[in-house]
């Protein structure tokens, strides 16, 4: 036990320039979407540093089904999804009727592993979805062979992922269908509630923006005549409601402008457990390789065969540590574990390290002291 406040496993990292930005939308009279929403597409596509089209919404969740369903994803199709992920990366496949196929992941770095993915490939899979665990990005280049060699698309699971980099490939900006970003409160960067889908491909970003909202068509009439009255439109399709407000998005703008600093912080964080546990005989999360870029949204330990996890989180939320566990596979969630027909042991490198995992707190926020207070708490927890 500890007299010291408790320390959460996540804080936002919200300084006065989000608060007056908030503001200033506010007092703007624009609530909803309008010019900081479009500001933020623009500076977000700038900020990957190519060429593409990004398009705000509210959660990553829509932006996954938005990306899915610019494919023409339907029922009797399967979608490719690594079991180590959120519930979100799967259910977007169910809204569409279609049915995602889970698969095991690499025991380093709880990616997608390709291999157990090839053999899970049939005449019905449309396309894969690499989830960036941690931040960590899975190789541009065995997602490209793996999807060329099955003929399949790609949806980059980038919530973790901002900013990263992998194989001199910024996040995004790949061969990929569309990658997928999130600003939900604990994030790296956040709005609250938000996100972020990018892509390359024209008649996609067309149809994600129309289905954004309420699947509403304006352009038809842009295409005739500028002297259209404001009130005019076409419904085109059974859209949804998936836009960003403009409030939110000037959080983004400045919290987008702080990504890299956010980042640097967290990797510092990173490096000084690294530095401290490494005589612990936990197995530490990998770097980035040379040249490439690590997000640092998590940071996640494995304890060791003779400790147990749940035992190891408990003992640290009494000395005031909070923790979390990414992910509890989605194999053995009641619902996907019932649809897949699933057993633990069909997924054996998720099951056993699900057992093993922890997320320490690695917020960018977090002072000097209490990471002085963490390395301390697991030093005695784990010796
Ligand atoms: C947080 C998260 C999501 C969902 O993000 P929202 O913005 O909350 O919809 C999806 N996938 C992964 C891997 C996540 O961690």
């Amino acid at each position: 036990m500890t007299d010291l406040p408790f320390l959460p496993f996540a804080k936002p990292d919200i300084t006065d320039a989000e608060v007056n930005a908030a503001a200033d939308a506010i007092r703007s009279g624009w609530l909803t979407t309008g010019p900081s929403a479009k500001a933020f597409e623009q500076e977000f596509a700038e900020f990957l540093g190519s060429d593409l089209t990004a398009i705000a919404i509210n959660s990553a969740t829509a932006g996954l089904h938005l990306a899915l369903e610019s494919l023409g994803i339907g029922p009797g199709d399967e979608v490719l999804v690594p079991t180590w992920t959120f519930t979100s990366t799967a259910e977007v496949v169910r809204y569409l009727g279609a049915t995602p196929i889970l698969v095991d992941v690499d025991p380093v770095t709880l990616n997608i592993d390709y291999e157990s993915a090839a053999a899970k490939v049939s005449s019905r899979t449309r396309a894969v979805m690499p989830v960036h665990i941690a931040g960590l990005m899975v190789s541009p280049e065995a997602t490209r062979e793996f999807a060329a060699r099955h003929g399949l698309a790609v949806v980059e699971d980038a919530a973790h992922a901002l900013p990263a980099r992998a194989g001199g490939e910024v996040v995004g900006t790949g061969a990929s269908h569309a990658t997928v970003f999130s600003f939900y409160a604990t994030k790296t960067i956040t709005t609250g509630e938000g996100g972020m889908v990018v892509t390359r491909d024209q008649a996609a970003a067309d149809r994600m923006r129309t289905m954004r909202l309420h699947g509403i068509s304006r352009d038809v009439f842009n295409r005739y005549s500028s002297r259209t009255p404001a009130w005019q439109y076409e419904v085109v399709a059974p859209g949804f409601k998936y836009n960003l407000s403009d409030p939110a998005a000037a959080i983004g703008r400045v919290q987008l402008g702080r990504a890299v600093a956010m980042r640097d912080a967290r990797a510092e964080i990173a490096r000084r457990y690294t530095e401290a546990f490494a005589d612990l005989g936990l197995t530490l999360p990998a770097d980035a390789a040379e040249g490439d870029l690590h997000s640092w949204h998590l940071y996640m330990i494995r304890v060791p065969d003779g400790l147990d996890r749940d035992d190891v989180v408990q003992r640290l939320a009494d000395l005031g540590i909070g923790t979390s566990v990414h992910f509890i596979p989605l194999h053995l969630h009641p619902y996907w574990q019932d649809l897949g027909g699933h057993r633990p042991e069909d997924f054996p490198v998720a099951t056993r390290e699900f057992g093993r995992v922890i997320s320490l707190p690695a917020f960018s926020a977090m002072t000097d002291a209490e990471v002085e207070r963490i390395i301390e708490a697991v030093r005695i927890v784990c010796r």
